[in-house]
């Protein structure tokens, strides 16, 4: 989202911001500024209407609905995080001149009155005189003192904020790659691992393979069970899959009931063969509902696996899983098929 805001307004979103966010007995987090600033800001119609449904209906937010917000409606809007980062570094930035405008004022102070108390230094002065002097001198000397103390705890008081906020930024990029139901990388955070991985492999020449999965029929787990459940049989299934796999694999879910798995200085006939015994895990998961123990019935998956072929682009790797995956659908279902 672009913003051509005047600071005026910034500061008027950022107070709104706080003030949900405090309503809501929310933590003061870069996610949860940018939601509720996005919100306040009323500038992404889709967010306003999802959070105002949620308010109708619910009443509270939790930090796993600001999650799901996050990445629905804001995680791929790069901007909002810079305008928020602006926005704080402002604040930093404000603070620090305002220190250095206070003490400037305070040592101009200082010096007008060093130099009047020059100026009385003349001859002829009694001894109460030179006290009241050398007493005027002691109480500047001190004055000084003070003021440039409470500089440096403002200075360091500035340090810990751009600190914090340091820390903030590294916790929000790697949130932005999160996917917050089953805690595994979402499709922007497999966007970037395959990326890296790909450039890597075509360095080293070593094979890559990657497998795409997706659940069989899971509009019947959530028509049947409803999508609660649904949400649960989803974080089972990344669960199984993060189980299977090791070291440098990793496991993305790209969406809905969609998987990655990406396998560097894996051959394909490794990455054919860990499929299958991921389908075969699936398989003998005996998956049961968490309030009533009652079983759901099996679920399967269907599998399509490829190897990275020199020169090829990442799309065009993903696409051919992609296909691969969909023969394996289109040939019965709980399947492994390579490309
Ligand atoms: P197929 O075997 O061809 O893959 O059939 P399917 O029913 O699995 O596939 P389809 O694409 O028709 O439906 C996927 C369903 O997944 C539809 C959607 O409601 C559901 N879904 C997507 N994301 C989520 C989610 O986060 N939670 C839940 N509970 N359901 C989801
Ligand atoms: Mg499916
Ligand atoms: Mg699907």
């Amino acid at each position: 989202m672009q913003y051509d805001d005047s600071i005026d307004n910034s500061r008027q979103y950022l107070r709104l911001a706080l003030e949900m966010i405090g309503k809501h007995g929310l933590p003061t987090d870069p996610l949860n500024y940018c939601i509720w600033y996005e919100y306040a800001s009323g500038k992404n119609k889709e967010l306003n209407t999802a959070i105002d449904n949620h308010l109708q209906s619910n009443g509270t937010f939790s930090e796993e609905v600001c999650r799901q917000l996050f990445n629905q409606y804001i995680a791929g809007e790069a901007e909002t995080v810079s305008t928020l980062v602006r926005e704080e570094l402002n604040k930093v930035f404000a603070e620090i001149i305002g220190a250095i405008q206070t003490t400037n004022q305070h040592f101009s102070q200082s010096e007008k009155n060093l130099g009047t108390i020059n100026e009385s230094i003349v001859s002829n002065l009694s001894e109460s005189d030179l006290e009241r002097i050398v007493d005027q001198i002691k109480h500047e000397i001190k004055s000084l003192e003070s003021s440039s103390g409470s500089f440096k705890e403002q200075l360091e008081q500035a340090t810990l904020e751009i600190d914090q906020l340091k820390t903030k930024l590294a916790r929000y990029r790697d949130e932005a790659l999160k996917d917050p139901l089953t805690r595994i990388d979402n499709r922007r955070g497999f966007g970037k691992k395959l990326k890296e991985t790909i450039s890597k492999a075509r360095a080293d020449g070593t094979s890559l393979c990657l497998i795409i999965a997706d659940i069989d029929h899971f509009k019947k787990v959530n028509d049947t069970h409803g999508h609660l459940v649904g949400d649960n049989v989803i974080r089972m299934v990344a669960a199984t899959i993060k189980e299977s796999i090791k070291g440098r694999d990793l496991a993305a879910r790209l969406g809905g009931e969609e998987f990655a798995i990406l396998l560097p200085d894996t051959p394909f006939d490794g990455a054919m063969k860990l499929a299958n015994d991921m389908r075969l895990a699936f398989e003998r998961l005996d998956l049961k509902k968490k309030s009533t123990g009652e079983s759901l019935g099996k679920i399967s998956l269907s599998f399509g696996v490829t190897n990275y072929k020199k020169g090829e682009t990442a799309e065009e790797f993903v696409n051919r899983a992609d296909e691969a995956l969909y023969q394996s659908k289109n040939t019965g279902r709980n399947k492994v098929t390579g490309f």
